[in-house]
């Protein structure tokens, strides 16, 4: 199958350039990691756009599908220190542990590390600056930008993962899931 021979930064720079309405369909699963256990992600990735905007709030749908950025501050995790787990708010695959959060002071929710493999990372030219988009490797959805480098010196990368609060969902130790931005 052709999609199956490409790599997935191929098809990233296809899906962009054939706008917003393509579709991965290639088959991918996801597991994370509860209590020793692994659990498959519940929601489908294989989503088209319209599909998406029906089970997305709009501010959801812009982040998520249309690679959006929140206004710095005002996200609902930008300062928020639980323990639990940072869900992608589309599928609900298991992005960042709350130990990888910490305080960079930067107005977006920031992490030093993911979730091993949830993460994926692609070139951004937009604006006209280089940066490195992250994205959901489950379902694609954008989450933010990694930067490297800035001095975080307690970080084991020196990485900031800089992530829109409406790309997250927090899912407590008891399981409950907070989806107060949902629609
Ligand atoms: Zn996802």
């Amino acid at each position: 199958m052709y999609h199956r021979a490409v790599s997935r930064s191929t098809l990233t720079i296809i899906r962009n350039y054939l706008g917003r309405d393509f579709t991965l369909r290639t088959h991918r699963r996801t597991f994370s990691r509860t209590s020793g256990t692994l659990k498959e992600s519940t929601i489908s990735a294989k989503k088209t756009n319209e599909e998406w905007r029906k089970t997305l709030s709009p501010q959801r749908y812009h982040i998520l599908r249309e690679k959006g950025t929140e206004v710095r501050g005002t996200g609902l995790y930008n300062e928020h220190n639980e323990t639990g787990v940072y869900l992608c708010a589309a599928c609900h695959s298991r992005l960042y542990e709350s130990s990888h959060k910490f305080s960079s002071g930067c107005g977006w929710p920031a992490f030093y590390d993911s979730v091993p493999g949830a993460v994926n990372r692609n070139l951004d030219t937009s604006f006209g600056r280089i940066r490195t988009e992250i994205t959901c490797s489950n379902c694609d959805s954008h989450l933010g930008h990694v930067f490297q480098g800035e001095g975080y010196n307690y970080t084991p990368a020196d990485e900031r993962h800089c992530v829109n609060s409406l790309s997250l969902k927090f899912e407590r130790p008891d399981g409950s899931v907070d989806d107060s931005e949902d629609k």
